[in-house]
């Protein structure tokens, strides 16, 4: 995607104020002290990200604890009733598990869900019960940095101590046992994993420093500290200049090598390191401008790739354009480190676009663990929605994550208020200068290109309302019960309305998204995707003619008078954003220009086309 987050030069944040701005003092950094919000005090209201958390919850709550539990019981040598789950946990759920627990804590904790708390505790002390006296839980370091994770969020979300207990004895024999070659990934070993298939082990720092930020307990922090990546960390450690090219390792693993970003992020937390937020902070900012497609989703074969058109060549070929549920995932979580940390709305971009395009576009989990694994973003023929021919894949246990983790993207709060970052309906209580207030989200968009902030209290109330104003606005405005109101902090990407609200006082913003082709990178200026705001179109791919307009990437209007909006119809559910363009060349009369509409509206198995060649139709 070409989207540029990078706060000290965004040229494409130009929000048109309904008013004259207000100039705020230059900030300094950061220029607002955001903070996590508990995500129990976040609720979705109804809409497709609710419809989500709810359909995994049955899901993965509905699977059985012995079936899930049955290799690690039998391998323990103890009784294993129950059934395997078949693909990736045939032998063990191993791959996953540690995933699925932590998912089923994090969403329990989100929606308030005793029984599947309970249900997250059950399967972390089932599986504990399956360790040796020696603490070895035989896992390699791909399973082992998931459990760790699990045990982690077990302990966090569900308050569940006897999780970090198993943590320290996985994590004693770990450290005894694994082996330390840490081999820096090369094209011929892309996840480190030689001589002894210690794949990821880059990846191991994460969960240690969560848990050593959650206990003070530093034989944790002394385990996290032995899987830094220095080979590979050392070169994010720095931007490059502008209008230079970021010299950094590549033809790697994607998602790995963007998810080993949060262990340096951890490691910010754990330690107030500042090299390790630069890292992780310039991780986000090369994933956004050199790796990701305009879904956010990236890694083309699951590659990571050098910014010389490579990104914009494979979609020529490749069907396995990106890793959505794996991809998503680790963005959530940099972004979730990263907004507290630099204060800087652009951070919250790349997860913006994953929120819509990829999480948000992908098929929903099958109970039996038939997964949505790799977007297909092809040019020119007819791309399909599919789930993994394996079920329980690694996407399986990260679907379940990063469905569980976003309604931990929408409120930050602040001392002088609170920031929006997502757009999306929903609801947080929290606690402002010893007051219980309540901010409500009332949102369609994209359908709307609108979004209103509703403030509950008891009384009046003084806080600082902050809305991240998007780099894909085109008239971004505010109104306070009608009134026209401006001010922001354009150094730090937030409009802010500072008053007195009294209960039931509305904030209503005009997001401003417009239509616009957005090429796949600099080398492929006529290679674009349809974008509507943060939301990709696709086109309908089912007996259609491709689309193309020579120029439109760099000429919007043009674009403005070859699409039409107009009322979508039936087939834009379930999980759809009802967005719909329709050509004003209908084309050939068996085989019309076909029509676009959200890329999450797109049905399973149902043709279409996500990236273009505006000047070459490929017709055959
Ligand atoms: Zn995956």
């Amino acid at each position: 995607m070409t989207a540029n987050p990078t706060p000290t030069a965004n040229p494409t944040l130009n929000p048109t104020p309904t008013a004259e701005p207000t100039p705020v003092d230059p900030p300094t950094a950061p220029g607002v002290r955001l903070r996590q919000a508990d995500p129990a005090r976040v609720r979705l209201l109804p809409g497709p990200f609710a419809e989500r958390a709810g359909h995994a919850a049955g899901v993965y709550g509905g699977l059985s604890p012995a079936d899930v539990l049955k290799g690690f019981r039998r391998n323990a040598g103890q009784p294993a009733p129950g059934n395997d789950l078949g693909g990736w946990a045939s032998r063990t759920t191993e791959a996953t598990f540690g995933q699925w627990v932590g998912g089923l804590a994090r969403l329990a904790h989100t929606l308030g869900d005793t029984t599947l708390a309970a249900r997250a505790v059950e399967l972390a002390d089932g599986w504990a019960a399956t360790l040796p006296a020696d603490g070895d839980a035989r896992m390699a370091t791909y399973g082992w940095e998931k459990a760790a994770c699990g045990l982690v969020d077990v302990a966090e979300y569900a308050g569940h101590q006897d999780a970090l207990r198993a943590l320290s004895r996985i994590t004693e024999a770990a450290a005894r046992t694994f082996d330390r070659t840490r081999s820096p990934a090369t094209r011929t070993d892309r996840d480190g994993r030689l001589p002894y298939g210690t794949l990821e082990w880059y990846t191991l720092a994460e969960n240690p420093y969560r848990a050593f930020t959650l206990t003070g307990d530093t034989s944790f922090r002394d385990f996290a500290e032995l899987w830094h990546y220095d080979a590979y960390w050392d070169a994010f450690a720095t931007r490059p200049e502008p209008g230079q090219p970021w010299d950094v390792p590549v033809w790697l693993h994607a998602y790995s090598h963007v998810n080993t970003f949060c262990s340096a992020a951890e490691a910010y937390v754990a330690t107030g390191d500042r090299r390790m937020l630069d890292i992780a902070r310039n991780g986000l900012e090369w994933t956004a401008e050199t790796q990701s497609y305009a879904t956010g989703g990236y890694g083309p074969g699951e590659w990571s790739v050098p910014d010389d058109g490579s990104l914009g060549r494979a979609l020529e070929w490749r069907t396995d354009s990106a890793e959505i549920p794996c991809d998503t995932w680790a963005v959530f979580k940099l972004t979730r480190r990263l907004l507290p940390a630099t204060g800087q709305a652009a951070h919250a971009e790349l997860a913006e676009r994953l929120l819509f395009n990829g999480i948000g576009a992908s098929l929903p989990i099958r109970p039996d663990g038939r997964s949505y694994y790799y977007a297909d973003y092809r040019l020119g023929g007819q791309s399909t929605k599919l789930r993994h021919w394996d079920a329980w894949p690694c996407c399986s246990g990260t679907y379940l994550q990063a469905v569980a983790a976003v309604p931990d993207l929408i409120f930050w709060p602040s001392d002088d208020g609170i920031a929006v970052a997502q757009f999306l309906p929903a609801e947080i209580r929290w606690s402002h200068a010893g007051q219980e207030v309540t901010l409500r989200q009332h949102t369609l968009f994209p359908e709307t290109d609108t979004t209103e902030l509703r403030v509950e209290s008891d009384s009046p109330v003084t806080l600082t309302l902050r809305v991240r104003i998007p780099s894909w606005s085109e008239g971004f405005g505010l109104r306070v019960n009608g009134e026209p109101v401006a001010g922001w902090d354009a150094a730090y990407g937030w409009a802010l309305v500072t008053r007195e609200w009294q209960p039931g006082d509305r904030l209503q913003v005009t997001l401003g998204a417009t239509l616009r082709a957005e090429a796949v990178d600099r080398f492929h200026p006529e290679r674009a995707a349809l974008l509507h705001g943060p939301v990709v179109l696709a086109q309908e791919g089912v007996f259609s003619s491709p689309f193309a307009l020579p120029g439109a990437a760099a000429d919007p209007t043009l674009l403005a008078a070859a699409l039409t909006r107009v009322d979508p119809d039936d087939g834009d559910g379930p999980f759809a954003p009802r967005l719909r363009y329709q050509p004003t060349d209908r084309g050939a009369e068996e085989q019309p220009v076909g029509p676009f509409r959200a890329l999450a509206g797109v049905k399973e198995r149902w043709p279409h086309r996500v990236y273009h060649d505006l000047n070459a139709p490929r017709f055959l």
